[in-house]
């Protein structure tokens, strides 16, 4: 194309200058080798499953939720996070979150899209697509919301619209990194968030966060969307990180 002469294609994993798109095939590549392969359907947790076990879908998801989700299921019904967290996604997640890469949230929002468009089946897309919100202090601090960019990047490629009428406060917390255990960061995040104003009519939701840790965070908020009536919750998250 005259257009890709005039404006070469640049690749925003490894800058990579070309007439490929973006990312380039290497990146892809790289990003391939990220997937997880069978994941539960509700946590997105990776399974190891073995040949006869439960048959794998054809995304990756497995039929049945992990041993967790059965005896404590989560607040939300499904999780989307189709990447482990490591290089080069972890690399392109710190240039969104830590340097306000602009650049860097639109090609990550792209990718999970992508993936949540492969996944979604007959699902119909949610009423409202919504970035974890960030504490009032946490936003002053960082000029910028990640999440609420990379909410609106992924709105955008899947062709839906902003809802009106959402609030949702979050109180201050020391940050999840701070606390050791699987409790430590559920009682850290608890009542956190609190919805002030939520239209009525929008009943499903996806909730977007860049990486998906123990998943305190999208439950506390997914915990606050329920009682405020809404029905079915998906989290969406470009990462998951390894369960330890
Ligand atoms: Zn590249
Ligand atoms: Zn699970």
């Amino acid at each position: 194309m005259v257009q890709d002469r005039v404006f070469p294609r640049c690749c925003s994993l490894c800058g990579e200058i070309g007439p490929h798109e973006d990312p380039c095939p290497d990146c892809v590549r790289s990003l391939d080798a990220l997937l997880h392969g069978t994941a539960c359907p509700r946590c997105a947790a990776p399974l190891m499953v073995t040949a006869g076990e439960v048959a794998p879908t054809a995304v990756g998801f497995s039929l049945t939720p992990c041993v967790a989700c059965l005896s404590h299921p989560p607040p939300f019904d499904r999780v989307v996070a189709p990447w482990s967290f490591a290089p080069p996604l972890s690399g392109l997640i710190h240039r969104m979150k830590y340097r306000r890469d602009l650049a860097a949230a639109a090609a990550l929002g792209r990718l999970l899209a992508r993936e949540v468009n492969a996944r979604r089946g007959a699902t119909p897309p949610p009423g409202a697509v919504i970035g974890v919100p960030l504490s009032r202090r946490r936003l002053l601090y960082r000029g910028f919301n990640h999440a609420a960019e990379l909410a609106a990047i992924v709105r955008r490629s899947l062709g839906l619209g902003t809802v009106r009428g959402v609030r949702i406060d979050r109180r201050h917390t020391p940050p999840q990194a701070k606390a050791e255990s699987v409790a430590e960061r559920l009682a850290n995040v608890d009542g956190a968030f609190t919805i002030r104003r939520w239209p009525p009519d929008i009943r499903e939701v996806a909730i977007v966060d860049d990486v998906l840790t123990t998943g305190a965070t999208a439950s506390a908020m997914a915990g606050a969307l329920r009682d405020r009536g809404v029905e079915r919750i998906e989290v969406w998250c470009c990462a998951r990180t390894p369960l330890s």
